[in-house]
C-alpha cells in the first residue's frame, strides 16, 4: 500500500558523472521522507526514478515489494501522485484542471479534494469559483496559488504515494502550514510522502539544532549531522 525501496541504486544521466551512488533506503506507508540538499544534489533525480521518469543504471526500486520495472503504467499512473516546483495548470477550468487527476471525480469530490488542500476558501474567491479558466492566459494565479491547486489535483487521486519535488518553495508561511496539515492528513489515510526541498538557508548556517517536542535530537554544523546519519 504504498512502500517505497531503494536497493543500491546508482543513476548516471547519458553522458554524465553520476547523479546518484549506492542509493538504499524503505519508506513504509502513510510515512514522510526528505530529501534536503544543495541545489545539483540529486534530489529531483531520485524522485524522477520514483516517478519513473528514468530507469536506474544498476539497483532495484520496489514499489510496494515488486520490482517498479513490473509496476504497469495505470498503476503508476493511479498510484503516484507528482507535484513540481512549476506545476502545469491546463487552459480550463479549474475544474478540468482537478479533473486531470481523476476523470470520473465529481464536483463534490473536487471540492472535498480542495478543502483537504485548505484551497477551497481561495478558490470560492475568484471570480467563477471552481469554473474560473485558469492556466496558460487564463485567469493569473500566484506560484503559491499554482502550487496549492497541484497539491489539491494530486491529493484527488487519493495517491498511494505523494512525491513532491520542491512543491513548496513558492509558499508563505501561512500556506506552507496548511500543506503541513494537509500532508499529515494523507499520512493518516497511509499515503507515502516524499519531498524534496533546498532548504538552501539551513545548509548554509554555521550551526544546526534539530529539535522535537521540545528536546535537542541533533545539534552541529551541517557537516556533523551528515557524519552521524
Ligand atoms: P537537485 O534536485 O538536488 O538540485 P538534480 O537531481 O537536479 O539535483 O541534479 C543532480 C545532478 O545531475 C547534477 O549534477 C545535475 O547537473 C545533473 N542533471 C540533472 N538533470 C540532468 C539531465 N537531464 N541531464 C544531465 N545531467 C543532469
Ligand atoms: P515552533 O516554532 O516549532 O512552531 P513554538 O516554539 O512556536 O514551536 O511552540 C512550541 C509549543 O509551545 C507549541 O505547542 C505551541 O502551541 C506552544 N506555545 C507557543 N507559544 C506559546 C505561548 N505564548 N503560550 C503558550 N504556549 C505557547
Amino acid at each position: 500500500r504504498g512502500r517505497v525501496e531503494f536497493n543500491q541504486v546508482h543513476f548516471a544521466y547519458r553522458q554524465g558523472t553520476p547523479a546518484l551512488t549506492n542509493i538504499s533506503f524503505k519508506v513504509e506507508p502513510g510515512r514522510m521522507m526528505a530529501l534536503v540538499g544543495p541545489s545539483g544534489a540529486g534530489k529531483s533525480t531520485l524522485i524522477s526514478l520514483i516517478a519513473r521518469l528514468y530507469e536506474p543504471s544498476s539497483g532495484i526500486i520496489r514499489i510496494d515489494g515488486m520490482d517498479i520495472k513490473q509496476v504497469t503504467m495505470e498503476s503508476l499512473r493511479s498510484h503516484i501522485g507528482f507535484v513540481t516546483q512549476e506545476p502545469y495548470l491546463f487552459y480550463g477550468s479549474l475544474l478540468d484542471n482537478m479533473r486531470f487527476a481523476k476523470e470520473d471525480a465529481t464536483q463534490a469530490e473536487v471540492e472535498d479534494a480542495c478543502r483537504k488542500a485548505y484551497i477551497d476558501d481561495f478558490i470560492t474567491a475568484l471570480p467563477e469559483g471552481y469554473h474560473t479558466i485558469v492556466g496558460e492566459r487564463g485567469h493569473r494565479l500566484s506560484g503559491g496559488e499554482r502550487q496549492r491547486i497541484a497539491i489539491a489535483r494530486a491529493i484527488l487521486k487519493n495517491p498511494r504515494i505523494l512525491i513532491l519535488d520542491e512543491a513548496t518553495s513558492h509558499l508563505d508561511s501561512q500556506s506552507e502550514a496548511y500543506v503541513q496539515k494537509a500532508l499529515e492528513e494523507l499520512m493518516k489515510h497511509r499515503t507515502t510522502i516524499v519531498i524534496a526541498h533546498r532548504l538552501s538557508t539551513i545548509l548554509a548556517s554555521d550551526s544546526i539544532i534539530v529539535l522535537k517536542d521540545g528536546v535537542v535530537v541533533e545539534q552541529g554544523t551541517h557537516e556533523e549531522l551528515l557524519i552521524h546519519n
